[in-house]
């Protein structure tokens, strides 16, 4: 099976990938508790006296193979980190000018940049705005839930700075996404969190991550410890703050995770419902209408984002960055035979070979499909290793918006594909009748 295949540009197969390239590293001027970067500075190869900074002559060879070894119209390109603005302005508007230089007649190059807001100030907004960047903002809610894991170094809160961001953002009218961490406090207070993003912050897209991280995911690389015990679902073990627990403390709990998106479910589809996006119930709709997944987490293959660092080197994805995961170097290997490499390919369908019996019978696998691999630590309640830590939360969450999920697609036309209450369950019915 190849990875990507589709239609022609140019007439010749079209061929896409998709990298987050990290020209900084995990070099950042904040200090988050669950940050899962911030540790890749002892992982990775900093210690041997890399520069943390990716050089120009480096920044100029990515951008060429990046573009030349794609045939597609749109060319995405993600800038993340650590904390990607450290670099400063001028570097990327180096970035644009590699690109304007390198790029083919009828192609368009867009950037996103994912960032903590602390360092924007008007000529930065000023520069996403002139170049269309897409800002996706790090913020967790309110400011005392804010300020509680996103913390300077000196300890202090960065809420203010952010707001100020965010202000920034609006007064250029810079298209942004907010990014919130799902946490052990967060995720206390659902309804608080998303009035806030959408009354104070008015994000026009909400992207919520879970934080999910055992106490030693700072060096042990996913799937590679097959001695570690896996605990059974609903084992105390597994709660965060539990003081046996093999989690860290800011994780959310599976059952705090359903509950979390429950509850934002309701107040986005009794007030906002084609208003506000929020990237799990957008996809989760697409899941429901049959089509193909658009989050990687949910979808059936891994694999289609690498993640590039400041020397050069490629790793499998951005959650996989240990040394066991790392495909090649940009200085060795074109980036093109890394991503179709067999390697990239057999990572990407692994998520699906190894899917746990319990996915494989679950009504709602065609919306999770196990979730990410990196996640699935535990056992199943019959001892089989390999299961989702989330699953209980996704599994409330798929069941409590089922019914809703149904009832939205039929009145707008569109079909209901999977779920309790699919079109084709319903004709059954009605014929049994
Ligand atoms: S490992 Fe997780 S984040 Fe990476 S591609 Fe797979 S599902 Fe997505
Ligand atoms: S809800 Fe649980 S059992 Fe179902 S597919 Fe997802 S992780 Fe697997």
């Amino acid at each position: 099976m190849k990875i990507t295949q589709g239609p022609q540009f140019n007439g010749k197969a079209s061929k896409r990938m998709h990298v987050m390239a990290k020209p900084i590293g995990a070099v950042c001027n904040i200090d988050c508790d669950y940050c899962y970067y911030l540790s890749k500075q002892d992982l990775l190869e900093y210690k041997k006296g890399c520069s943390p900074e990716m050089d120009e002559s480096l920044l100029e060879e990515y951008i060429q193979q990046y573009i030349s070894q794609q045939n597609t119209p749109e060319i995405i390109f993600s800038w993340q980190g650590g904390e990607p603005t450290m670099l400063g302005l001028d570097y990327f508007k180096k970035v644009v000018e590699y690109q304007q230089k390198h790029c083919p007649k009828g192609v368009v190059i867009s950037n996103d940049l994912q960032t903590n807001g602390t360092l924007l100030n008007d000529e930065w907004c000023q520069f996403f705005k002139a170049n269309n960047f897409l800002i996706g903002l790090s913020i967790d809610g309110p400011e005392l839930m804010h300020n509680t894991y996103r913390t300077n170094r000196a300890g202090r809160g960065t809420f203010r700075q952010v707001m100020l961001a965010v202000e920034l953002l609006h007064k250029y009218e810079v298209r942004f996404a907010t990014l919130t961490c799902v946490n052990k406090v967060t995720s206390q207070s659902p309804v608080e969190v998303y009035r806030f993003l959408r009354d104070v912050v008015k994000s026009p897209q909400m992207q919520f991550i879970p934080i999910v991280e055992q106490k030693t995911f700072r060096t042990d690389a996913p799937q590679t410890d097959t001695k570690a015990p896996q605990y059974r679902q609903g084992d105390k073990r597994l709660i965060p703050g539990n003081k046996s627990s093999v989690m860290e403390p800011w994780c959310v709990s599976d059952e705090a995770w359903g509950n979390f998106l429950i509850a934002v479910f309701n107040e986005w589809v009794m007030h906002d419902f084609g208003k506000i996006m929020v990237q799990y119930f957008e996809a989760s709709v697409e899941a429901w209408m049959g089509n193909k997944n658009p989050l990687c987490t949910l979808g059936q293959v891994c694999g289609k984002g690498l993640a590039l660092e400041p020397n050069g080197d490629v790793f499998a994805c951005d959650h996989y960055v240990y040394p066991e995961y790392k495909i090649g170097n940009i200085k060795d290997t074109p980036l093109a035979d890394m991503a179709f490499s067999e390697k990239q390919q057999s990572f990407g369908l692994a998520k699906s070979r190894g899917i746990n019996s319990q996915c494989s019978q679950c009504e709602y696998q065609f919306a999770c499909y196990g979730e990410c691999p990196k996640n699935r630590f535990i056992s199943s309640r019959d001892g089989e290793p390999g299961l989702n830590y989330l699953c209980a939360g996704w599994k409330k969450f798929f069941a409590y918006i089922d019914k809703p999920l149904a009832y939205i697609l039929r009145n707008t036309g569109h079909p209901v594909a999977h779920g309790k209450y699919s079109d084709k369950l319903i004709q059954q019915a009605t014929k049994n009748r």
